[in-house]
């Protein structure tokens, strides 16, 4: 029965935050941790009070605590009082330097003044008076130069390079770039002060690009930004393609996706503070190009690559609100579901309608009321970190409650475009613990399986996945328009000479200079598949399956022992099975491809146990049995995965979507308010008549549009009514999905019986007919208890959490508790055996299918679901939106796959509410004619997004721009009549070792690929780069002055040239200052300038004229 064993919805158990951003949270306590995994990236201090405090009373005395049906609540404010004035307020505060692996792009707001004092609020985070979280600039005493300085220093004594695994069951790979922390910047304290008043600033173009940094290295910052943001850094995304094709020629592409990466830039570079506008047109090296930046900012805003998440954003309705009556129109949007994409599209939408009020498609009614209709008393969803009974012994920091996480638990790696790393690094600084890959497996009968024997047989099961992943369904190619690939690289911009738009081109037939193969991806990795989303083990697979290669040379040369008598031609085929099944399934195509590779070695129980094991892995990760996945499409999503270490959140996940619900400012979530009957009308209404919701407690509410964000297991089960029903196509993909099921069994102890410092272990299930060859006695029990996650570290008491997969998660639902406690008591005590196994003081245990307002875990690609689906599940039907996990294509089934479908469908919502992006017009401002300089003829682009045509301006700014423009006029004179100044040219670089080195380099290396042929008797063996480097020091060590002769003169060539060089540069640019001072002089004689100051002028000087920036000279 629910009531007693589902999971999620506890109506006697408080979860009272009421004060969660009280001032009484203001002061951040110092307190270095001393866990040696537990860290907060990006270096952030956690907003207050998000650290799990505040909850209130337990939930019942049973010792065997099921959590079914036992929310904890979010709306009662009384009880959570006296247990809040035990808890620490504020959280706490980290030792950032420690374990530090820094973001290719890290966070810049570092607690570097917290490394050593650790006093103070960092970040700017902090509370204001009246409860809601706050930014504000970070003290003024720490300056940005100081703080950079600490924070390395700090790094380096931690070993700022420490090894963090990147993804399970890989070699751990440092995933920092730390010299980019010498770019540091951060936003001045007057830069956010400004911001947050809303004030608007002169545009300026470059004013976004640090002259202290070189085009390339500023390039690869934003190439960088790009991919992690998801995006194709040389190329425009087909919404982007669309939007523009018709406006921009190819060269204007690549100025375009410099703009757009350069935005991208500033937002990773600090994501607690949103990116203005001002900012963005400051990523244009040009004013001409500021409308390309309004459409690239525009673009990013709204579709939710920057200013998303937990951060205040100006907020430019009230001033509108004022200028026009109360009576002014206002439309309602309601959402359905607080989980992860209910509260990830709330949150966005209200800091859309926020941030773009004073848009022309607005600024006739105020910004829509937004309601948050939620059937729990929780947000969360499944997201639901179940606090313990007890919470005594806590190991974690204070302020941090013990739970355990009934749903989603890992963050697959925060680097590569995950928004969690934002929001849970970059703006709430939740503490979170990374996982290293260091399982092991326990066979049924408790023995530890040899490493060697389990790595064996996992390269047998990645080769029968490869074999079965040559049925996948193939991804249309998308045609893409890239930008100059190598101006992109080095962070320069494109010649634009006019020319025809991309449309014009395409629709003439000539060829674009596009590279329709092209990858998203300047990285290499090749695409793991599996349980990247869910992090149990990955399966990496090759690039693609050589047919050539037949499973008896296969399985040979992966280390396996052929049976004799087999043939080498002897190989696996899986057409049959594949092809005449109408809806073939992973599970029972590999199964084919395993009793087939039987044949062929000789497989052993054991072996047969540990292809189930990874089975019961895939079936994890994708919440059903194998055999019910469709062959094709079940790893739709490959190559989407995020990179760096999986973590765990300390304290529970559920912070996340709390921080989503109550910062910067609490969103309207009406709790207990299941919605039973959605009313619809695709024709237009009168406002707020679109949608009339009815919700079980009686209430109804009208709405112009609706995003139901209900899990895809409560629509296939029918308990929404849609007036009228939903369409075909809706209704078709909602039962083609799958829905499938996981659960788990929480066991909480007094004492950990097992390492404590190891994350996972796994174990081995027997057939149902003991010793079984046949794949298919494994199905039902192969996921018992098959994993077990050690979570000391992460809620605070010595707790596992063992897993039920695939068939066994079904089994979970319907067996008793006690039964299940006794089986996994049992199963750990051979594991453990000698030593006893205690029963656990609590146990909890998850029954995701019974929940009401879930109905199952996560979605999967059924036999019978279709390419696109997602999508279908996404795309919207009149008022009504579709959000979820289950309408996430890229990233199903996960935390940040939710929240990414937040962001999507709150981006659909604002376009159908207030059309699409207009495109300025004209989008490019013509090159300046250099005849009139007096008069502007460069329109000036204001924030507030005027369009770019003539120029409504204060005085002073109006003078501004007139200066500027004479000053551009002047330097238009100049190199017209004189080119640009010389460059300076480089050192020589030229050392006699390095000439040897180009010249030797391939002799030495035959030389050493010959030792190591003879060495190993391996007719390929090559050696490695290492080897050939050595070898050719050696060389040059032992060579004779004859043979160092020639690269030694070369050398001194080079050095000479360099300096006599350097002595024509200095005469040059002697020569080419005076003649600029010349021409400036003539010019301001011949054209006065029409503010009179020609003294000043006379005197002033450019960058160009003072030898250009550093960037200038480098190139
Ligand atoms: C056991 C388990 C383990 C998981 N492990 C991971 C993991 O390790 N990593 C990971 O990334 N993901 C994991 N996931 C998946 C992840 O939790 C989900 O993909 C994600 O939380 C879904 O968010 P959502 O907003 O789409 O849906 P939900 O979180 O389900 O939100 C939907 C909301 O709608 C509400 N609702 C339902 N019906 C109604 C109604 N009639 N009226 C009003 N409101 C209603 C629900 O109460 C809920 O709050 C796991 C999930 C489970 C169940």
């Amino acid at each position: 029965m629910f009531s007693a064993f589902a999971s999620t919805t506890d109506t006697n158990t408080l979860d009272d935050d009421s004060d969660m951003f009280d001032q009484s949270h203001n002061d951040f306590l110092s307190l270095p941790i001393s866990h040696e995994s537990v860290h907060l990236k990006g270096g952030i201090a956690p907003m207050p009070g998000l650290s799990n405090i505040g909850y209130g009373r337990e939930s019942a005395t049973s010792s065997v605590h099921y959590g079914d049906a036992n929310d904890t609540l979010e709306v009662n404010h009384q009880s959570g009082r006296d247990e809040r004035e035990d808890s620490t307020p504020g959280a706490f505060m980290n030792t950032y330097g420690l374990n530090l692996t820094p973001s290719p792009l890290p966070y810049p707001n570092t607690p570097h003044s917290t490394v050593e004092n650790g006093s103070h609020g960092v970040n700017g985070v902090n509370s204001n008076q009246n409860g809601n979280a706050i930014f504000k600039a970070s003290d003024e005493n720490v300056s940005q130069r100081d703080g950079l300085s600490k924070l390395k220093d700090a790094s380096l004594k931690h070993n700022f390079m420490t090894r963090t695994p990147q993804s399970l069951s890989r070699e751990s790979q440092p995933s920092s770039t730390p010299e980019l922390l010498q770019s540091y910047e951060r936003p001045t304290k007057q830069r956010l002060a400004s911001k947050l008043k809303g004030k608007t600033t002169e545009l300026k173009a470059n004013s976004s690009i640090p002259a202290e940094l070189s085009w390339p290295e500023f390039g690869r910052q934003c190439i960088l930004a790009a991919e992690s943001s998801r995006l194709n850094p040389f190329a425009l995304h087909p919404a982007e393609y669309r939007l523009l094709r018709n406006h921009i020629n190819h060269a204007q592409v690549t100025i375009y996706l410099n703009i757009r990466n350069a935005i991208l830039r500033l937002w990773h570079r600090n994501p607690l503070v949103y990116v203005s506008f001002d900012e963005a047109a400051g990523c244009t090296r040009d004013k001409r190009f500021f409308g390309l930046a309004k459409v690239a900012y525009l673009w990013l805003l709204r579709n939710g690559y920057i200013n998303f998440g937990c951060i205040e954003v100006p907020d430019t309705a009230p001033a509108i609100a004022r200028r026009k009556a109360k009576d002014t129109p206002q439309r309602t949007i309601v959402v359905v579901g607080a989980g992860m994409s209910g509260l990830g599209c709330a949150r966005q939408l209200q800091a859309l309608f926020a941030q773009l009020a004073d848009q022309p498609t607005n600024s006739e009614e105020r910004p829509p009321k937004i309601i948050i209709l939620e059937a729990r008393p929780r947000v969360g969803g499944r997201v639901y970190s179940h606090p313990f009974l007890n919470q005594t012994n806590s190991t974690l920091p204070p302020g941090h409650r013990c739970t355990a996480e009934m749903g989603a638990q890992i963050v697959t790696g925060f680097e590569h475009g995950n928004p969690l790393n934002a929001i849970i690094r970059g703006q709430l600084g939740i503490p979170y613990h990374g996982l290293r890959d260091n399982t092991i497996l326990y066979d049924y009968d408790g023995t530890v399986v040899d490493r060697g024997q389990d790595m064996l047989v996992e390269k047998l099961y990645n080769d029968v996945l490869e074999r079965a992943s040559v049925y996948r369904n193939k991804a249309a190619a998308q045609r893409i328009v890239e930008g100059d690939r190598n101006l992109i690289l080095f962070g320069r911009d494109a010649n634009d000479n006019g020319g025809p738009t991309i449309a014009e081109l395409e629709n003439s037939d000539t060829p674009l200079s596009v590279n329709a193969k092209s990858t998203a991806s300047t990285t290499e990795e090749k695409p793991t598949t599996g349980v990247e989303k869910l992090a149990g083990r990955a399966y990496q697979l090759s690039a693609g399956f050589n047919p050539n290669i037949t499973a008896a040379e296969a399985i040979q040369t992966l280390g396996w022992k052929v049976e004799t008598g087999v043939s080498m031609s002897q190989t696996v085929d899986l057409d049959a099975i594949a092809k005449t099944s109408e809806f073939p399934t992973l599970g029972q195509t590999m199964d084919e491809g395993i009793k087939q590779y039987q044949a062929i070695v000789d497989m052993k129980p054991r072996d047969m146990r540990l292809l189930s094991w990874h089975h019961a892995n895939l079936e994890y990760a994708n919440a059903v049995s194998v055999n019910k996945l469709s062959l094709s499409g079940w790893d739709q999503d490959m190559g989407n995965e995020f990179e760096g270490e999986h973590s765990e959140v300390i304290g529970g996940y559920q912070q996340v979507p709390r921080g989503l619900w109550k910062c910067p400012s609490q969103l309207d979530v009406r709790f207990n308010t299941p919605i039973k009957l959605v009313c619809y009308n695709t024709e237009e209404q009168q406002t707020g008549k679109a949608v009339i919701i009815e919700c079980s407690n009686g209430q109804s509410f009208e709405a112009d549009r609706v995003i139901l964000t209900t899990p895809l297991g409560v629509l296939k089960s029918g308990s929404i009514t849609f007036q009228p029903p939903l369409p075909d196509w809706k209704q078709g993909v909602i039962e083609r999905m799958g829905f499938g099921l996981l659960n788990k069994i929480i066991l909480v102890y007094e004492k950990a019986f097992w390492e404590p410092d190891r994350d996972m272990f796994g174990l081995l299930n027997e057939a149902e007919h003991q010793a079984s060859l046949r794949p298919e006695d494994y199905n039902a029990r192969r996921g018992r208890f098959y994993l077990f996650w050690n979570c000391i570290k992460t809620s605070g008491k010595p707790t596992l959490v063992a897993l039920m997969a695939g068939d066994a998660a079904h089994y979970a639902e319907a067996t008793s508790n006690d039964q299940l406690v006794k089986e996994v008591t049992d199963r750990l005590d051979s594991m453990f055996a000698p030593n006893p196994v205690p029963l656990p003081t609590e146990t909890i245990v998850t029954r995701w299918s019974k929940d009401p307002f879930a109905r199952g875990s996560y979605s999967y690609v059924g036999a019978k679901t279709q390419t696109g689906d997602y999508d279908v599940m996404a795309r919207p039907h009149g008022p009504l939106h579709f959000a979820g996990e289950a309408t996430c294509g890229t990233h199903p089934a996960t935390v940040h796959g939710a929240y990414l479908s937040g962001l999507r469908v709150a981006a659909e919502v604002y376009e159908t509410m207030t059309g699409p992006i207009e495109i300025p017009s004209p989008l490019v401002e013509k090159k300046i004619k250099l005849e009139h300089p007096a008069t502007p003829s460069l329109a000036d682009f204001k924030p507030g997004f005027a369009p770019a045509v003539v120029p409504t301006q204060t005085t002073k700014t109006a003078r501004a721009q007139r200066d500027e423009d004479y000053e551009a006029a002047i330097i238009g004179a100049i190199l017209e009549e004189i080119g640009e100044r010389p460059i300076k040219p480089g050192r020589s670089g030229v050392n006699p070792f390095l000439l040897f080195t180009k010249d030797y380099w391939y002799i030495v290396k035959k030389e050493c690929d010959d030792a190591r042929v003879a060495a190993t008797g391996n007719s390929e063996a090559k050696a490695s780069k290492q080897e050939v480097r050595i070898a050719i020091g050696l060389k040059w060590r032992t060579a004779g002055e004859g043979t160092k002769k020639p690269y030694q003169d070369q050398a001194d060539n080079a050095r000479e040239s360099a300096t006599s060089n350097a002595a024509s540069f200095k005469e040059r640019v002697a020569h080419w200052d005076s003649e600029a001072a010349r021409i400036r002089q003539e010019y301001i004689q011949n054209n006065p300038p029409p503010g009179g100051n020609e003294d000043l002028i006379l005197n002033s000087r450019t960058a160009i004229e003072l030898g250009a920036s550093k960037r200038l000279r480098r190139m």
